[in-house]
């Protein structure tokens, strides 16, 4: 460390380096990647160890609904803390996460819900298959051991989550352990929704359940289908009795404009998957939402085998459930849904007006508040879209890269200023980016 009077983001990051292993990164190539040390956090920006601010354009990983900090959801978890903080949810309960599932329920497009708490969206994923697949062995049938998933989709790390997920990110190497799946085309293929339909149709004897992130495929680019196409899916599912189990970690709470994109699609899954935005990125939480029917064939005598056979530590911590119930109320005080309306409409024309014709640019995505800026020629220059976060960092805007794409998902309260800002900082980044000696990623 250099000098120790004033200890710089720079030092943090040496020490970062030396003990933290951070997810989906490079460590070699870390220090180099513009990483923000973050110590605090007022509204949308995050603040650095050196005080400088960060319009956090990428709401944490998806998470952050309504920025950082915010004085309703603070007093909430200080007032949980005053009564619990965590007990276990096996075979006990919790005034805080029961009143919490209640308000979920009056609102999530299951029928009759029940509600299996979690930390991470990984987990409510395995969560998912593991009850649909116990489902048919509940009720007496055999061979409905399979899933469907779509191509270019993504369900979370997990070893489940990872099989249902279509590969890449460096993932491929780990095909011996994933277990193989029914594979639909990617959203971005338009036959897409029809293939799987066809593929529910002749295999409906062995399928136990249909996995998609319903709308949008978000990590595979932002890869949007048409409600009706979702809705068709969802009839297919439903006419060849095979479960549905939407992905909302990501659509979840409002991200696409309606409180879930189930809603959008004018669909009720028989499973759901609830993460991310949950607790307005605050805390981890989430939840397979099981419907009534489907939870009933769980039902039987005391430790008999018809038990679903699984719980994580922290499922249905209370803390979380405190921020969650509190973070639902305030989508509706706020009226959140319309600002994503408004915003997401802006954030859309900003990038097609003034974002394509850019030089580079391929194409850009957006569905509600989830965007994706595609690069071109990702063989010859697979860095470019990375250089184009890091310098929007080095201007004061938090982007971040995922292959070819530049990911633009603010927080669900941004302003009409500060989409511009985004685009702006966007607009010059790309510019700074253009590099005459690109490096290729795999050296
Ligand atoms: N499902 C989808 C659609 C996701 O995008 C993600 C993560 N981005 C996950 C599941 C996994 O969530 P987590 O990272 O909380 O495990």
């Amino acid at each position: 460390m250099r000098d120790n009077a004033r200890v710089t983001a720079e030092d943090w990051i040496d020490r970062d380096a030396a003990v933290v292993w951070h997810g989906f990164t490079q460590m070699a190539a870390y220090p180099d990647n513009a990483p923000v040390i973050v110590e605090r956090a007022e509204g949308h920006e995050l603040i650095d160890v050196d005080g400088r601010r960060y319009l956090d354009a990428v709401s944490s990983l998806w998470l952050s609904t309504l920025g950082h900090r915010v004085p309703e959801l603070d007093d909430a978890l200080r007032a949980q803390l005053d009564r619990v903080a965590h007990s276990t949810m096996l075979g006990n309960g919790n005034r805080i996460v029961i009143e919490l599932a209640e308000s979920l329920a009056r609102v999530v497009p299951v029928d009759d819900p029940r509600f299996l708490f979690a930390s991470d969206g990984a987990s409510a994923v395995e969560q998912a298959l593991r009850i649909a697949f116990q489902h048919w062995h509940n009720l007496g049938v055999a061979g409905r051991t399979q899933y469907l998933a779509f191509g270019d989709a993504y369900h979370g790390d997990t070893i489940g989550a990872l099989s249902l997920g279509a590969g890449g990110f460096g993932t491929d190497l780990f095909d011996p352990l994933r277990f193989p799946v029914l594979r639909a085309p990617s959203f971005a293929d338009p036959s897409s929704i029809s293939v799987a339909v066809e593929l529910i149709g002749a295999h409906a004897d062995t399928l136990a359940a249909v996995v998609v992130e319903p709308l949008v495929q978000a990590a595979g680019g932002v890869l949007v289908v048409e409600p009706d196409d979702m809705a068709r899916l969802a009839r297919a599912c439903r006419d060849h009795g095979v479960l549905l189990i939407c992905d909302e970690i990501v659509t979840g709470f409002g991200r696409t404009g309606t409180l879930f994109a189930s809603d959008r699609c004018g669909i009720r899954p028989d499973l759901l998957c609830l993460g991310k935005g949950m607790t307005a990125g605050y805390l981890p939480m989430s939840a397979t939402v099981v419907a009534g029917a489907v939870a009933a064939s769980f039902l039987g005598p005391d430790l008999s085998t018809r038990t679903l056979f699984h719980g994580h530590s922290y499922g249905g911590n209370a803390l979380a459930a405190a921020v969650a119930l509190r973070h639902l109320q305030l989508l509706d005080e706020r009226d959140i849904l319309t600002n994503v309306e408004h915003r997401s409409a802006q954030l859309h024309h900003a990038l097609v007006d003034r974002i394509l014709p850019l030089p580079g640019v391929r194409d850009v995505r957006t569905c509600g508040l989830i965007a994706a800026v595609e690069l071109e020629d990702f063989d010859a220059d697979p860095l470019r879209a990375r250089r184009t976060s890091v310098a929007a960092v080095g201007r004061g805007v938090l982007l971040r890269s995922l292959g070819p794409n530049i990911l633009v998902v603010p927080p669900l309260s941004i302003s009409a200023l500060e989409i511009d800002r985004v685009v702006d900082t966007l607009a010059l980044a790309l510019a700074d980016a253009v590099d005459d000696h690109p490096v290729a990623a795999d050296d």
